[in-house]
């Protein structure tokens, strides 16, 4: 009997909700939303009954976008763009173009960071040196977190005097080649690798004075490059500089010690030059030729 009873029961909900809907359908006006609904590409306005009835679709109208975040060698660039109609926000990413600038002199903060020493923990060091226009020495440093690794080249390019630096727990593991061409090693303190084997600490420290004389730099369109020609004095140094940003970093730094009066340093220069090459910025890497065991 109760069963019958709850049969009955459903059956009714079930007449009285059919009958409910179809008065709906008849009676149901569009009422559309004074908000917009939008998606990436459109923005509509969508029926309030929840019908899935809307008008107005089109694509969303743009601004004309604002700088959220300036580019430069070291960050990508945000722009932020609003349609003007439905509020949809989207973000676009633009790379730095140093010829856009406002200025073409470089700002104190590239090259703060340009010579910024923890860029130089994992980076392939090349040093060139030229006296009176004739070569004098070409040196390879391989600066990785976990050490150095360095040789010299000679004028046919000969690998020689190959020298690593392994880092310990107390300082660093020294490896020359004896005369016999036997490994040996020796082991010095942190201290003394960081006054003696840590080029890029080195080369930090000792060309700094480039970076403080950054008004100085101007950008060159045609060669793409920072370019200084005029004296920096340091120390009682006077030093022409040229340098080169490529892929946001610093890839190229030379400069001149001239013992004459000339300042052509792409042809004849009757003096001293250092330059030094940067590459392979964090994917560094070397091997020891030898079992090390710590
Ligand atoms: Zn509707
Ligand atoms: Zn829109």
């Amino acid at each position: 009997m109760k069963k019958i009873l709850a049969l009955l029961l459903m059956l009714c909900i079930c007449l009285s909700l059919a009958a409910g809907l179809s008065a709906c359908k008849k009676e149901h006006v569009h009422e559309y939303s004074a908000f917009w609904t939008f998606d990436e590409d459109y923005h509509w306005h969508d029926c309030v009954g929840n019908c899935g009835s809307s008008v107005d679709k089109a694509p969303h109208e743009w601004d004309e976008g604002k700088v959220t975040q300036e580019a430069d060698e070291e960050t990508i660039g945000l722009r932020l763009y609003v349609c003007k109609l439905c509020g949809k926000e989207r973000v676009e990413k633009f790379e730095f173009d140093p010829s856009n600038g406002p200025t073409t002199t470089v700002r104190e903060d590239q090259m703060k960071r340009a010579f910024d020493r923890d860029r130089f923990r994992n980076v392939t060091m090349t040093f060139y040196a030229t006296d009176s226009g004739e070569f004098a020495s070409e040196a390879v440093y391989l600066i990785t977190e976990n050490g150095l690794y360095r040789y010299l080249l000679d004028e046919d390019g000969v690998k020689h005097d190959e020298r690593y630096y392994l880092a310990t727990n107390t300082g660093y593991d020294v490896y020359t080649k004896d005369e016999k061409g036997i490994w040996q090693v020796e082991t010095i303190s942190k201290q003394r690798f960081a006054t003696n084997a840590d080029y890029a600490g080195r080369f930090v420290d000792q060309y700094s004075v480039f970076a403080d004389n950054y008004e100085k730099f101007e950008y060159s369109e045609q060669d793409k490059e920072y370019q200084l020609f005029s004296e920096i004095i340091a120390k009682n140094n006077i030093s022409y500089a040229v340098m080169r940003f490529e892929a946001k970093r610093l890839t190229f730094f030379g400069f001149l010690s001239p013992a004459s009066n000339s300042l052509d340093y792409s042809t004849d220069f009757y003096g001293n030059y250092q330059e030094f090459r940067f590459e392979n910025y964090g994917t560094t890497s070397f091997t020891v030729p030898f079992d090390v065991a710590h």
